[in-house]
């Protein structure tokens, strides 16, 4: 899926996009450098044994973007390809997704450089508790909540919330989301994310107008996020999926597949790739189907200035972050396309971490009916918010949700002043 995107350094978008509406809601410079500064970075090189006797020195950073409405909140993510700007981006990201739905949190975001898919189990716990020791200074239920992002998971989280506990000498739960469930983690967070975004795009079908029973689905990326988004859509609001995709490449048939065989079938060979009945597609012409509903939900940078104009649909929900970049934005509005941005579309699973949170504080927690239920409230509530502003100020959806989060964030540093 490499293409002109690639190139693109993440912070410069997040900045640029924070210049634009900064312009729309007249904010002072001094505001403005708040906003596109990070305020509170934590470089770490610290040294893992790996199961051949060795020592490797890792790199990992933790970026605390913005803790105005609160403790900031944020994944933790190992790549090969993290870098500073990377986390930063993300980290500014979580800032706008949290107001946007209007969560008490600020925004921030962890990377550590290595190659999960080369380390045994063993060496990832390892450099999971010393990564975690490095940033323990600066994380905690009351200062920055970590959760799991790529190649992290529930485990990973745990091995944290352990790390942490035995430094303090008691079970902090609240300081990670994302946990087991044995350990604290919410009932439904699995797939808050695509829950969520199904939650939006049953919402904004009515402006886009179509219906989402009997609409044509595309999905790239069949993971946590696309896939339950794609069965959602499926079973309860009778949608036909008629393409997904993973990084092996897609599958198509405009007559509709059905997600749970895909999923059982992608679960026994490793890729949806040559599912009986279909046609293989690539990543690139997935974008590009004449379908209803597109949700892009793998990876960054995927709809660009090249391919933009050739995007059918009328709804495109951003499951994944930053699928779009900036310029791509002004040519699907101009083809009046309806697009649910990431900080909205895939902010469900911030949204049931809040709730893991929550219950983790209070040590009382809720059964799936009441968080699913909770969840809908949260994203209908968000979905209105967007679309209200947009309306009122005649822009497309991803600026009116960066006014609405921004001027949130606003709000909370003007209210709380500047110290001292
Ligand atoms: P995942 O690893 O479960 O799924 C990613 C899917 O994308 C996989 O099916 C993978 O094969 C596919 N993929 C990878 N490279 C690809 C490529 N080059 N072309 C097409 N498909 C490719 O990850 P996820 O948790 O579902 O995350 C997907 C996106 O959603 C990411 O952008 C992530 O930041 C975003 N997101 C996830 C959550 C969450 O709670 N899981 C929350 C918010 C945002």
């Amino acid at each position: 899926m490499a293409n002109e995107g690639s190139a693109i350094n993440p912070f410069e978008t997040a900045k640029r996009q924070v210049d634009i509406v900064a312009d729309l809601l007249h904010l002072d410079t001094g505001v403005r450098e708040i906003l596109k500064h990070p305020k509170r970075e934590l470089t770490v090189n610290f040294p893992v044994r790996m199961d051949n006797g060795s020592y490797h020195v890792f790199t990992g950073y933790r970026v605390q973007y913005n803790m105005a409405r609160g403790p900031t909140k944020g994944g933790i993510r190992y790549h090969p390809q993290v870098t500073l700007d990377e986390v930063r981006a993300l980290a500014a990201w979580m800032t706008w997704k949290c107001a946007v739905v209007n969560l008490p949190y600020g925004g921030g975001k962890g990377g550590v450089i290595c190659d999960p898919k080369h380390m045994s189990k063993d060496e990832l716990q390892r450099l999971t508790r010393r990564y975690a020791s490095e940033i323990g200074p600066i994380i905690g239920p009351e200062m920055d909540i970590p959760a799991p992002d790529v190649y992290t998971d529930s485990q990973t989280m745990a091995w944290i919330m352990d790390t942490y506990s035995m430094q303090k000498g008691y079970s902090v739960p609240g300081v990670v989301t994302g946990k087991p469930i044995s350990l604290g983690g919410s009932e439904g967070r699995g797939e808050a994310t695509g829950r969520g975004c199904a939650y939006v795009i049953r919402e904004a079908a009515p402006h886009a107008g179509i219906r989402v029973k009997g609409a044509s689905v595309a999905v790239q990326g069949f993971g946590n996020a696309g896939s339950v988004a794609a069965k959602l859509l499926h079973d309860e609001q009778g949608a036909k999926i008629v393409a997904v995709s993973d990084s092996k490449g897609g599958i198509h048939n405009p007559e509709g597949l059905n997600p749970h065989t895909v999923e059982e079938f992608k679960l026994k060979t490793g890729s949806v790739v040559n599912f009986p009945g279909s046609r293989s597609i690539t990543n690139e012409e997935i974008l590009e189907l004449p379908v209803d509903v597109l949700i892009p939900a793998a990876l960054e940078n995927q709809i660009t200035k090249r391919n933009a104009d050739k995007v059918q649909a009328k709804i495109v929900a951003e499951a994944a972050n930053g699928p779009t970049v900036p310029e791509a934005d002004v040519t699907l509005f101009e083809k009046k396309i309806t697009v649910l941005p990431d900080i909205l579309a895939n902010a469900g699973g911030v949204t049931v971490s809040y709730f893991e949170w929550a219950q983790d504080i209070q040590g009382f927690f809720w059964p799936l009916a009441e968080v699913n239920q909770k969840l809908e409230a949260v994203m209908v509530r968000s979905y209105n918010d967007v679309h209200k502003v947009a309306e009122q100020q005649h822009v497309h959806n991803r600026t009116a949700a960066y006014v609405l989060a921004i001027q949130r964030v606003v709000d909370a540093i003007n209210i709380r002043g500047i110290y001292p």
